[in-house]
């Protein structure tokens, strides 16, 4: 079994995004100034003894180009040379879209649904909390701006089926799902027992950086349900502590560049 990360560039945003109150005004700074950071975005593809799984899919190709609001490209412009789109990474590990079969959703928020339209015959995992509140979202108003995250043509794509997640489960030998909710109502973080490289847990946006992984865990910016936030940290924590894996943090830039990328691999 393959475990290769797929670059899919970076957004620009506001630290306090990723870990809440980075920056606060005092009496003698009262305009303390915010930092504009860079975060990666990628994806991960399994090679699963020649079974090919996708765990998120990145920013559609033309995001920047009128695919998200206006307001979603000033937030979290993303930035994506030819050869971090989705398609030109999946063939740096020998794949094409049509093979993949297999793609689960951490959960639907722009930087991780946003390739899933090349997948129409795959089956789709997604964790029900999010698939059910992002659905919500984008059809109760024709207004983006009341979205949230989530862009509703993401949300529109066709499927050969969604498979609406409520438990922790193996989608294949060696290859589990682990809710994680509290960034979103539902979160899908994964974890790949490999051979050589020991355990790689995925928890995603559950735990953007090494900052909010702590202890003492820090909240990010964007938080569903914070208590429950607290709750799936800790359950990662306890089965890093119990697989003797690796916390794979999904939105730091200075980890992603520790990171093996497609073409080499975990294995
Ligand atoms: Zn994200």
């Amino acid at each position: 079994m393959k475990v290769y990360i797929l670059d899919n560039g970076y957004l620009e945003c506001d630290q306090n995004w990723m870990v809440a109150m980075s920056v606060v005004g005092t009496r003698d700074c009262p305009r303390a100034a915010t930092n504009w950071i860079r975060i990666p975005v990628f994806a991960v593809l399994i090679d699963h003894h020649g079974r090919k799984i996708l765990y998120d899919t990145g920013c559609h190709p033309a995001a920047m180009q009128g695919y998200w609001p206006a307001s979603l490209q000033g937030l979290f412009p993303h930035h994506c040379e030819a050869h971090q789109s989705l398609t030109h990474q999946l063939a740096l590990a020998h794949t094409a879209p049509e093979e993949i079969r297999t793609v689960v959703l951490s959960h639907l928020h722009l930087d991780h649904a946003g390739n899933l339209h090349q997948f129409p015959d795959a089956d789709v995992y997604v964790p029900r909390k999010d698939f059910e509140h992002g659905q919500a979202l984008v059809r109760r108003s024709p207004d983006p701006g009341d979205h949230g995250a989530y862009i509703k043509a993401d949300l529109e794509v066709p499927a050969r089926r969604y498979h609406l997640v409520d438990e922790d489960q193996e989608v294949a030998d060696g290859v589990s799902l682990i809710n994680l909710p509290g960034h979103t109502p539902g979160l899908l973080g994964l974890a790949v027992e490999l051979g050589r490289d020991g355990t790689l847990i995925f928890p995603q946006d559950a735990v953007y950086t090494p900052a909010n992984y702590g202890p003492p865990v820090r909240l990010s910016g964007i938080v569903y349900d914070s208590l429950a936030f607290l709750d799936s940290i800790e359950k990662v924590r306890s089965l890093a502590a119990k697989s003797g894996g690796r916390v794979m943090f999904s939105h730091d830039m200075e980890f992603f560049h520790t990171l093996k990328r497609a073409p080499d691999c975990y294995e």
